[in-house]
């Protein structure tokens, strides 16, 4: 597209004022800053006042548009059916390392870029690189070539995909502009566009350890985000879900690995389960191939979705039988319950957090992680406990971090006279 003339500081009067911007504009100021030509200083103004005015669904597909093109767009052309999922951010998330191989065993193609943990959430790739040798970086061709003929390949994010977004995410962090509908929807669909697939599913978590603290925020986000993919051309679902507590039992790296195998042999937690095959079905209706649950718990059952598992890792160098593979942190400490009752809050954020002051989180972005420390759960909300059961395993090293993430840990527990567990899954359509 040619670029228009345009200063940035008219950028920022405009948006200042509630005007709204065109393609071209958005084409030629975001061009600029990822060239170096236009200061930080100058796009953090403009972001505060996009905060403040927000922005028309046009502007929000055309700016999603321009980041996904400001980099690499992959192109995977004549693979069949192609996959994505991106889940907001959540504690004890490891949907994805479930959800690949099942539809890769239902015929969908799932090659996707997935990111690191940051604050008090996981990452995909941390969790696959607690197995020995697995490689989250592929050259292009690799990645192809690997998508093709296991029907799964998941690698880290590239710099060269979407660097829009890696600029303007770092300068939202630093700039209190984060919290912006326009500008979460248009973070997340400009990686997904320029990921490739065709059919996406996006879980968009809601709750106290969510980014979205309502059901209104999350519906708000959800429809912006499927209005941007109508607009690419793509296949877009949203399945809203509940991120109060962790997902699961598991919270950490190697622990969450763990957890997803279990689910794939059968023997994984409930929510977790649940969860997969809701974002299945919508995903796999997208991309034309059979998706009714029966036959989503028949790869379970049958043992497809982990034979698919075990296809994929070992395509990409990991090798779960070695010696240290899924290795736990040696020294453990129980947390138990301080008095009777049922659990009434067991909160993922501070849940999270704790595990990252294990050394399993990263406090800043070129950070090592410990893959073996985190916590397994050993109730969840709506339990009933006797004063001194156990609540909660902490796996830790030395006791590294331990008295930090064990003050956290009590305070993320309340235990009430009485209490339900929330359903995990918002209902009612959400975009
Ligand atoms: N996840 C993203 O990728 N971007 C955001 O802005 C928020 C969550």
């Amino acid at each position: 597209m040619q670029e228009a003339n345009v200063r940035p500081l008219d950028m920022i009067l405009a948006k200042r004022d509630g005007k709204s911007h065109n393609r071209a504009e958005l084409d030629a100021f975001l061009g600029g800053y990822v060239r170096g030509t236009v200061p930080d200083y100058q796009v953090a103004a403009w972001l505060m006042a996009v905060c403040w005015r927000g922005m028309s669904d046009k502007e929000t597909a055309d700016l999603t548009e321009v980041m996904a093109a400001s980099g690499e767009v992959l192109e995977l052309g004549d693979l069949p059916h192609t996959v994505d999922k991106h889940s907001t951010g959540g504690v004890g998330d490891k949907t994805s390392l479930v959800l690949a191989p099942l539809l890769a065993a239902a015929g969908g193609t799932v090659a996707k870029m997935s990111g690191r943990g940051l604050g008090h959430t996981g990452g995909t790739i941390d969790k696959l690189e607690s197995i020995p040798g697995y490689r989250s970086s592929l050259h292009d061709d690799e990645f192809l070539k690997q998508a093709r003929e296991v029907g799964i390949v998941i690698t880290g994010q590239s710099k060269e995909l979407a660097p829009a977004d890696g600029l303007l995410y770092a300068l939202r962090d630093a700039t209190g502009t984060v919290e912006s509908l326009p500008l979460i929807a248009s973070s997340v669909m400009s990686k997904k566009l320029a990921g490739g697939a065709h059919a996406i599913v996006l879980d968009v978590k809601v709750g106290a350890g969510a980014f979205m603290k309502t059901e209104a925020e999350a519906r708000a986000l959800s429809r912006a985000m499927v209005a941007i993919g109508e607009h690419a051309g793509r296949e877009v679902r949203a399945v809203l879900s509940r991120m109060d507590e962790p997902l699961g039992f598991a919270v950490g790296n190697a622990i969450e690995v763990r957890e997803a195998i279990a689910c794939l042999r059968g023997e994984g937690p409930a929510d977790l389960l649940m969860l997969c095959l809701a974002l299945a079905s919508p995903v796999l209706e997208a991309s034309g191939l059979q998706h009714d649950e029966a036959h989503l718990r028949s790869l379970i059952g049958s043992g497809e979705a982990y034979a698919r598992f075990e296809r994929w890792i070992a395509a990409q160098g990991g090798d779960l039988h070695a010696p240290d593979a899924l290795a736990l942190a040696p020294d453990q400490m129980l947390v138990r319950a301080p008095r009777a009752g049922y659990v009434g809050r067991l909160d993922a954020l501070t849940i999270g957090r704790a595990v990252g002051l294990l050394g399993g989180g990263r406090a800043r972005k070129d950070a090592t992680i410990d893959p073996g420390v985190g916590v397994r759960l050993h109730a969840k909300i709506g339990d009933e406990l006797k004063a001194g059961d156990p609540v909660a395993t902490v796996f830790h090293r030395d006791g590294h971090g331990l008295e930090a993430a064990t003050a956290l840990l009590t305070t993320a527990l309340d235990i009430d006279d009485a209490a339900e567990a929330p359903p995990l899954l918002v209902g009612g359509a959400p975009a």
